[in-house]
């Protein structure tokens, strides 16, 4: 029975960090990767890194495309020639959901202090992104197909499964 195997891990295709593994099935956990992902990792129920790179190869290509989007937005808004056409109004109190408003309604110096906020945001995001990017390729390009690693141990073991 698979269900009796000693504890293995592997790592998720999603989140990167070696999770426990049960029948091939990397078992629920938590990430929070800032302006992405929050709550449960969904990498949680698919096969790991080891196992196949399917799933970790198209967040890698959704999150470059995401990145290079909210760079060309930042260069716009920065050049003066884009800006969001909603936004929330920066004059709300803490605590409550803020109101969103049209662009065109706001003083011109909110809309210049919404700029600043949202290239900020963007660019916290961006740096976010590639970092994970980044971390998620070298681990597809590192992990072994079939190497998985018992829990807590730090040496990759080669081979096939057991
Ligand atoms: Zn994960």
């Amino acid at each position: 029975m698979q269900s009796n195997e000693a504890p293995r891990a592997g790592h998720c295709q999603v989140c990167g960090r070696l999770i426990e593994v049960r029948n091939d099935i990397v078992t629920p956990h938590e990430f929070e990767l800032a302006g992405w992902l929050l709550g449960e990792c969904p990498g949680s129920g698919h096969i790991p890194m080891e196992h196949g790179r399917g799933r970790a190869e198209s967040i890698v290509k959704l999150m470059q495309l995401e990145c290079s989007r909210m760079r060309t937005s930042i260069a716009a808004y920065r050049a003066g020639v884009s800006h969001p056409e909603l936004v929330e109004h920066p004059d709300c109190p803490p605590g409550l959901t803020p109101a969103v408003v049209a662009w065109c309604e706001l003083h011109p110096e909110a809309q210049q202090e919404v700029l600043r906020s949202e290239i900020e945001r963007m660019e916290a995001e961006c740096e976010a992104g590639e970092q994970h990017v980044t971390k998620l390729r070298r681990l597809v390009h590192e992990t072994s197909i079939a190497a998985y690693q018992r829990r807590g141990e730090r040496r990759k073991v080669a081979g096939t499964l057991p």
